[in-house]
């Protein structure tokens, strides 16, 4: 029979142990990677074989495709139990845009969903893909599974990873507002429209990470697939820099190719060398020229970019998978990093 007081020695010595495993167990568990890996490129291609599909008419602008694509948005963030991101709670921003070069004026909608941050809920990370394309021409449906299919599906994933982290207890520091925007072949004029009339204040908005393109390969890279050019990540920021660098170092090791971000590097484009003006180019221009950082994720043209044979079946999951996983790394460490993301001087 035992003693009294061992026995307690004992119970205290096990107690300790078990809090000891626990511990150990939470800090393996306990890395972004868990949620990363929940963006798959099965998933992707699942969604992007709705969204990029002939059902949606190359989601131009005002017209009844993009009808389809905003209400398929809004019900991917309903099922994932994410919310709307207007103030009321709703999914879309409504507006009149007027189309100078068309000179018509046409409503049409952004679509905003949003998680809340646990400790620092006024800062918001933006995260923007443009939902629509360019709709039907000369009766042939131009589909856009890369411009800008790729980024919308990307965004869905990884909001569904930072739903899954807020699920297990990991709800991120600062705010994250999942912007897809309108009207982007018009123009940028839904990031205009956004940026002009802010539901979340520009001046706590913390970063923007825009994604236009990211499912193809260019000519460029075609012996070096594993890559993908970031444009502007330490024209306002080198601490956003620093963090896309680490992050890309630590869990996803592509190839980021920076030679875009300098606007006067020469690309062959509609026939001639032109230079690539990138920086102007897509939604996260609108961020930049109101001092919010920004970061273009982009994989280059194609002989298929704006035409009909922008399609689903030559999208490279895997690679869109790996580019999409580098995002919400860089994401997660923006929202959760002790310190805001300082500006330069
Ligand atoms: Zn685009």
């Amino acid at each position: 029979m035992i003693n009294l007081f061992v026995m307690k020695q004992l119970i205290i010595l096990i107690g300790a142990f078990l809090m000891s495993c626990a511990a150990t167990q939470k800090t393996v568990e306990f890395t972004p990677t868990t949620f990363a890996n929940t963006i798959t490129a099965e998933e992707l291609k699942e969604h992007l074989y709705i969204y990029a599909s002939d059902a949606f008419m190359g989601r131009e602008t005002g017209t009844e495709g993009e009808t389809i694509a905003i209400n398929y948005l809004k019900g991917e963030y309903e099922s994932l139990g994410v919310k709307g991101g207007m103030p009321n709670g709703d999914y879309f921003m409504p507006m009149s845009l007027n189309i100078s070069r068309e000179s018509r004026t046409i409503d049409c909608n952004n679509v905003l969903a949003f998680i809340e941050g646990s400790e620092k809920p006024d800062e918001v990370l933006v995260i923007t893909a443009h939902l629509d394309h360019i709709g039907v021409e000369n009766g042939q449906i131009n589909n856009g599974a890369d411009d800008d299919g790729s980024g919308n599906v990307a965004i869905l994933e990884i909001a569904e990873a930072f739903k899954e982290a807020v699920t297990q207890g990991h709800r991120p520091k600062r705010s994250i507002l999942f912007l897809h925007v309108t009207g982007e072949e018009k123009g940028l004029l839904g990031s205009k429209y956004y940026t002009d009339n802010p539901v979340y204040p520009l001046e706590n908005t913390v970063a923007n990470l825009n994604i236009d393109m990211i499912g193809r390969i260019d000519n460029l890279h075609e012996d070096n697939p594993n890559y993908m050019y970031l444009i502007g990540s330490d024209i306002l920021s080198q601490d956003l820099h620093d963090v896309s660098e680490a992050m890309n170092q630590t869990y996803v090791n592509l190839d980021l190719d920076y030679r875009y971000n300098d606007p006067t590097t020469k690309v062959f484009e509609r026939g001639r060398f032109r230079q690539n003006n990138y920086y102007y180019r897509s939604d996260h221009y609108n961020f930049a020229k109101n001092d919010v950082p920004v970061i273009f994720y982009f994989n280059g043209t194609h002989a298929d970019y704006h035409a009909p044979t922008d399609t689903v079946e030559k999208i490279e999951y895997e690679l869109l998978e790996k580019r999409a996983r580098l995002i919400f790394y860089t994401a997660w460490e923006i929202v959760n990093r002790d310190g805001r993301l300082q500006l330069r001087e």
